[in-house]
């Protein structure tokens, strides 16, 4: 018997999150067997787990958007038995069982190897919190923002993709400004990488079509008000990568920083992101991330703390990544 976190409708249409005990053969199809060491909490499972959006497709569901583990059985050429996996998104804890059980049948086109610098415990503290913001580093630098430009601000900074972000950008030599609701943490996001900390009440309430040119790229996991006094803000032909939605989704901007000083704005998916950019991301990661950053923001949990750490996530008391150890 295996241990799962399992998501399911009761008769009165309520769902209910609990540990309960499975058999592999309960496990859906899928070429790989993984035995799963890690998962981790992101934003999108806290959803999930405490049914406060409708990011479960299917039931009875294991949550879980990222797993880390070794493969123990293989049909699929590319891996074979013994390999280091990562999977992040592809529908994993959302449409298809996911990480928060201790195996996993999936796909093998839905897995990358893990780069030998981080461990399997690693891999989850960047999860896809850290894979994303890695993307949204690629979207700056595929739209030349570099260092010379100015100052970069990240948004949700004590957050999973905010830390990561912080971090990747200040050892990229960016001058890092974190935005954060949270003073308690301005010594935690120095430590991290920032240079200036600014309170993110500043950002959060609807702005002006434009305001001082003051940053020349960002990386926004909060969305609504602040994603467009962030647009608003942004210098000349600068570029925002945009990923979240922690204050809000809606997203209500003018064109003035479009059309008057050439901005961009860039959409970053992690979920069904192409497999050769995950691989570079994953890459990049391995080059950019520095692991004592890593170690600072990352927490450990069990995985019978997941449902309570769910609501602590979603009540903005969270701060960094948590990783989920599916073994106790
Ligand atoms: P976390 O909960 O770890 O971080 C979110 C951070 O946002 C918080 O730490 C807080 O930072 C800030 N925040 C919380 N509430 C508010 C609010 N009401 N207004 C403004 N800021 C707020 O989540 P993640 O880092 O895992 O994810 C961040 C966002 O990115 C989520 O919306 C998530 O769904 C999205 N995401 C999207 C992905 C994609 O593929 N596009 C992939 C991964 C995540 P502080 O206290 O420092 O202000």
């Amino acid at each position: 018997m295996i241990k799962a976190l399992i998501l399911d409708k009761k008769e009165d249409e309520k769902i209910a999150a609990e540990i309960t005990d499975i058999s592999l053969s309960d496990l859906p199809e899928g070429d790989v067997l993984v035995d799963v060491h890690y998962s981790t909490l992101n934003y999108k499972d806290s959803l999930a787990i405490t049914s406060s959006s409708p990011i479960v497709k299917n039931f009875p569901m294991i949550p879980g958007i990222d797993l880390s583990g070794i493969v123990e059985k293989s049909s699929n050429e590319n891996f074979k038995a013994g390999d280091k996996v990562v999977l992040n998104g592809f529908g994993i804890g959302e449409k298809y069982w996911g990480g928060m059980c201790q195996k996993a049948r999936v796909k093998g086109n839905w897995l990358v190897r893990i780069p030998s610098k981080f461990s399997l415990k690693q891999a989850m503290a960047i999860g896809t919190a850290g894979y994303t913001a890695m993307l949204c580093v690629l979207a700056l630098e595929k739209n030349e923002v570099t260092p010379d430009k100015g100052e970069i601000l990240v948004t949700g900074a004590t957050g999973g993709v905010g830390s990561i972000a912080v971090s990747l950008l200040k050892k990229l030599g960016f001058d890092v400004c974190a935005s954060s609701g949270r003073s308690e943490y301005s010594e935690y996001l120095k430590s991290i990488g920032a240079k200036r900390i600014i309170n993110r009440s500043e950002l959060s309430e609807k702005g002006k079509p434009l305001a001082k040119e003051t940053w020349a790229g960002a990386i926004d996991s909060v969305g609504s008000y602040t994603l467009a006094n962030i647009c608003a803000s942004t210098k000349y032909r600068g570029t925002v990568a945009a990923c979240g939605l922690a204050q809000g989704y809606d997203f209500s901007a003018t064109v003035m920083p479009f059309i008057l000083r050439g901005i961009k704005l860039v959409g970053v998916d992690s979920v069904y992101c192409p497999m050769d950019e995950r691989i570079r991301a994953w890459k990049r990661l391995a080059d950019d991330l520095d692991l004592n950053n890593l170690e600072k923001m990352t927490s450990l949990i069990p995985l019978n703390k997941v449902i309570e750490a769910s609501k602590d996530m979603l009540s903005g008391n969270s701060r960094g990544r948590i990783v989920v150890d599916v073994k106790k």
